[in-house]
């Protein structure tokens, strides 16, 4: 831990977990630089703060919350234009009055915001506060994402079903159903939240992106020259600079029962904390897991299933005939679950943040991408570094499921991969150590995050 450095950094999450962890993980880091952290979280998924002792939490607001309820009648673009629509004003209160506080006597260094808040650019603009970006995907979805304008003048956008296997020339190695959008009955609204993104990264003081070198170089030095004027900080994998860093979700079980089978025995099974498919589509989860013999461990959160409410889907006597061969949970601490050796592949809809952490334990995947940007991370896991393999939703039924996961966890051509991925996991390492370029860019960040008080101060007087 470094000396305190009597400045504070403010954090606005987007109050999902796959944005969520990432950017309390880049807390942690900035709070192990010496820094202060004020953590600014709407109400709605508001986070336990008792977890995260070392950050102060404030909550915004309360008076005109999102519900569960209305969250779950709305598709997650909608739900994207409902945040950005509630929380804009009380996130424009606290902010002004956490940049005019001077109580503590530490001075605000900047503000650091997801970069799907299309609104803080404006916000910290008003408060005269410098403004970073997190931006919680990985880089070639970006690139992707900064592509659409040409993506819909070239006739990619909208995708066509009669288009779905072209390549996009423009950004290999992606076909066109790799582009990452997502089913929505006003795609109008999805273009205008990916703009205001885009933008928002190009106005910002600088951007953070939970990446590697080594693993993206390429579109990294994409972004470097699609946007000269922002600072990029690759400085990932972020979990990876705090190994205290642990979520406290009841692990005991899980462990137990992992710590019964062989080493690299059990598929790992989980969609992140958004996706959502049919009944049906459980069933053959269930039946083609079950019937490649292999043991797992299966995640079904509350909700994942459309129209029940955990597993009662299963036939009867299903759980009791699986015996200890197979588990379902509610919830698992992801990290713990991947970095045991008894799990031979991550079975994943390929979200970036268990795409990192599956590559940080060298565990090949299987892919199902389910919308927006996991469709890219899809692609770069089984084509270019070819340490997952594809199994599309549309093609998932039990037979194919039983297939893949014996090609993967029996055959040669696993065995290949786990090899690649046991090599990529050491690139990571190696970014990670003192001399690689994760270690170097965070020391370029927190130097960059230290020269806003004279720079914001000096910019403004200019402005005045
Ligand atoms: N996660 C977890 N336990 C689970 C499922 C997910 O800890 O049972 C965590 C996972 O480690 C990751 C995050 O939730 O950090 C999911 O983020 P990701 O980007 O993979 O997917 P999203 O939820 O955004 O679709």
């Amino acid at each position: 831990m470094e000396d305190r450095k009597g400045r504070r950094i403010i954090m606005f999450p987007l109050p999902f977990p796959g944005h969520l962890n990432p950017m309390l993980q880049l807390a942690g880091i900035f709070h192990r630089r010496g820094f202060s952290v004020i953590v600014i979280h709407t109400s709605f998924n508001f986070p336990d703060p008792s977890r995260h002792p070392h950050f102060t939490f404030r909550t915004v607001g309360d008076e005109n919350t999102l519900t569960q309820s209305e969250a779950s009648g709305l598709d997650l673009v909608g739900l994207l234009r409902e945040l950005n629509h509630r929380f804009a004003e009380p996130f424009r209160r606290a902010l002004a009055e956490e940049t005019a506080e001077e109580e503590s006597g530490e001075a605000v260094s900047c503000l650091v915001s997801d970069a799907i808040w299309g609104f803080a650019g404006e916000v910290a603009d008003e408060v005269r506060v410098s403004r970073m970006v997190l931006r919680t995907g990985g880089a070639a979805s970006f690139c992707a994402f900064a592509a659409f304008p040409l993506l819909r003048d070239k006739g990619y956008l909208p995708i066509q079903d009669s288009r779905l296997e072209e390549p996009v020339t423009e950004l290999p190695p992606l076909k066109v159903k790799d582009l990452p959008v997502i089913e929505t009955s006003k795609p109008g609204e999805l273009y205008r939240i990916v703009s205001d993104m885009v933008k928002g990264v190009k106005s910002s003081s600088g951007a953070i992106w939970n990446t590697f070198e080594d693993l993206e170089g390429p579109p990294l030095d994409d972004l470097r020259s699609q946007f000269r004027d922002v600072p990029i900080f690759p400085i990932g994998p972020f979990h990876k600079h705090l190994e205290d860093f642990k979520p406290t979700e009841n692990q005991e079980s899980i462990n137990a029962w992992l710590d019964k089978q062989e080493p690299r025995s059990a598929v790992y099974v989980s969609f992140g904390s958004l996706a959502a498919i049919s009944r049906e589509e459980f069933l053959e989860i269930a039946w083609g897991l079950s019937n490649s013999g292999q043991s797992f461990v299966c995640v079904i959160r509350q909700g994942f299933v459309r129209g029940t409410e955990w597993i009662e889907a299963l036939p009867r006597g299903f759980v009791e005939k699986l015996g200890q061969k197979g588990k379902f949970v509610k919830w698992a601490n992801q990290h713990d679950v991947l970095s045991h050796r008894a799990v031979g592949a991550f079975w994943t809809h390929c979200g970036w943040n268990s795409t990192l952490e599956s590559i940080c334990e060298g565990v090949p995947m299987i892919c199902t991408p389910c919308f927006t940007d996991q469709h890219v991370n899809s692609r770069y896991v089984s084509d270019v570094w070819r340490v997952g393999v594809r199994l599309e939703r549309s093609e998932m039924d039990r037979w194919q499921i039983e297939k893949v996961i014996r090609r993967v966890m029996v055959e040669s051509f696993g065995y290949e991969m786990r090899e690649r991925s046991l090599k990529l996991k050491e690139r990571a390492e190696i970014c990670l150590g003192q001399d690689g370029s994760s270690s170097k860019s965070l020391d370029r960040l927190v130097s960059h995050v230290l020269s806003f008080d004279s720079s914001f101060a000096f910019a403004s007087e200019r402005i005045s």
